[in-house]
């Protein structure tokens, strides 16, 4: 597996643990804002960093760290993923994996291997809003069968939207619908790109919506899906230690 990059410790990738998170190079999607650009493109340079190293690093960290995120760019396209999990998982450690929901293949495999102890999916938008939030067309079944796997409870998961200014109340309350009865749902906000390549586009540099109106979202929300938390919003919130 290629590995982009590595982060030591993290107290936030992995609800209620303390994780390290390893992100892989590559991306299927052009979301507009994603703040991993560097990584999604298809000739990023990995880090230098070797699977081999990372895993006999893990050895010296056992005890001190609960959990290996797997984020990215997309993991799932990376063809040694559920080797380099079964490694990390063999040390006792929990993993889990970071992804766009747009290789249900993969996530299935996973899933059934018994390589994963937690999920985040990002639900980008509305299926009519998608592929204009993500750049490119996204598969729509693909995105459904991901979110039916998950929902099929074999794995602890949460759904999560960075609400960029272009999703409107409705569109929230339309995915809200499309995950009903959901397990965990986060509302992630969204940070304006601050580039000169932002700055030729306005979308980029708009800024999110104010407190009032997400707390009335995730009102709504928390009557259509089992939990909904926010991320980044400097408003109250469930700790994430609830989720579990
Ligand atoms: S799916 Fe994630 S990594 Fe890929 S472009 Fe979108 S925000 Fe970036």
């Amino acid at each position: 597996m290629e590995i982009a990059a590595v982060v030591k410790c993290s107290f936030i990738d992995y609800p209620g643990k303390i994780a390290a998170v390893v992100f892989t190079p590559g991306c299927n999607l052009r979301c507009f804002f994603c703040h991993n650009r560097g990584l999604i493109d298809g000739d990023s340079v990995p880090c230098g960093t070797t699977q081999e190293e990372v895993i006999a690093w893990l050895e010296t960290r056992l005890g001190l760290l609960d959990a290996v995120v797997v984020s990215g760019g997309e993991p799932t396209l990376q063809p040694g993923l559920a080797a380099f999990m079964a490694e990390v998982r063999s040390l006792g450690y929990l993993v889990k994996l970071d992804t766009n929901g747009t290789r249900p293949n993969v996530l299935a495999l996973l899933i059934n291997a018994g390589l994963l102890d937690y999920v985040a999916m990002d639900i980008k938008a509305p299926t009519e809003k998608y592929d204009a939030v993500c750049g490119v067309r996204v598969d729509q079944c693909a995105i459904y069968n991901s979110i039916m796997l998950l929902m099929d409870g074999r794995v602890d998961y949460e759904f999560r939207t960075t609400i960029v200014p272009q999703l409107n109340r409705e569109d929230i309350l339309a995915i809200g619908n499309r995950i009903r009865g959901a397990r965990a749902y986060v509302l992630q906000l969204y940070r304006a790109i601050q580039s000169a390549e932002a700055l030729n586009n306005p979308c980029w540099t708009s800024a999110s919506h104010p407190p009032p109106w997400l707390e009335d979202v995730q009102q709504h929300l928390g009557q259509i899906v089992k939990i909904c938390l926010t991320r980044g919003f400097e408003i109250s919130c469930i700790p994430e230690a609830q989720v579990h």
